[in-house]
């Protein structure tokens, strides 16, 4: 059974780094204030995998930054990619400003990203320049290719930068598209979930709260029987890489 992550141990992780255990020298111009950044493919997925622990930690008042590696230019039938990605675009700030995230977009194409020598030093500058204190991302075995790209990115960066923070992967879609995803941290999201879903709901174009239930909804669930709460969210640490600041160990 992993331990659920409450608002006592987000204070007690802060407080890890203002102790210099993990993290320190981090920290921005408030003493404990960390930065969150969440790695997703398109726009809409750091919001299912993990905007309720997003608009947990931004309750905190920890900065938190919504990447996206495309715009979403694909996922409109029948709209040219510039529309889409306007419109996509649009909808991930509204559920940013729902969660109290930062959206940062990275500039690769739905459908087709691409990993090689120029876009892993494209991520690896993006990660360098925004010096996360967490890095969260997309977990590699997973049916869509794009959040494979995500994850494959974001590990490199990640590793070529010499694991300067701690990484979790999220799942999204679990079964349809993360797949062999065993979680080692698990974070209540009771607190955040109607903002989640609001979140989740912004992406007009996507449908989202037609198929919300049988997907992230279940999941949600699923993971809080796990966690033993009512809705949680599941993540697989790295263990290369500094355990916390922002979740705690898995307990037997
Ligand atoms: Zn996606």
């Amino acid at each position: 059974m992993g331990e659920t992550l409450g608002r006592r141990d987000l204070l007690l992780a802060s407080g890890a780094v203002l102790a210099g255990t993990v993290g320190a020298g981090r920290a921005e111009e408030t003493p404990g204030r960390l930065k969150f950044m969440v790695l997703g493919a398109h726009p809409d997925d750091p919001e299912t995998g993990c905007g309720g622990t997003m608009a947990r930690l931004a309750d905190l008042g920890h900065e938190v930054v919504s990447a996206y590696l495309t715009r979403g230019e694909a996922g409109i039938p029948g709209t040219a990619h510039d529309e889409a990605a306007r419109i996509r675009m649009a909808e991930a700030e509204q559920a940013c400003a729902i969660l109290g995230a930062r959206p940062l977009f990275l500039g690769q194409v739905d459908g087709a990203t691409e990993v090689n020598a120029t876009r892993y030093d494209e991520v690896r500058q993006v990660l360098s320049h925004e010096a996360p204190d967490v890095v969260f991302s997309h977990w590699p075995v997973d049916t869509h290719r794009d959040h494979r790209a995500a994850a494959l990115l974001t590990y490199d960066a990640w590793w070529s930068l010499g694991r300067p923070s701690a990484l979790y992967y999220f799942e999204v879609m679990a079964g349809h598209q993360t797949q062999a995803f065993h979680p080692t941290h698990f974070v209540d999201i009771g607190p955040t979930v109607k903002r989640k879903h609001e979140a989740c709901f912004a992406h007009r174009s996507q449908n989202v709260e037609e198929w919300y239930a049988d997907d992230h909804g279940r999941m949600e669930v699923f993971r809080g029987m796990e966690a033993l709460c009512d809705v949680a969210e599941a993540f697989v640490h790295h263990p290369q890489s500094p355990e916390g600041p922002g979740l705690p160990p898995r307990s037997s």
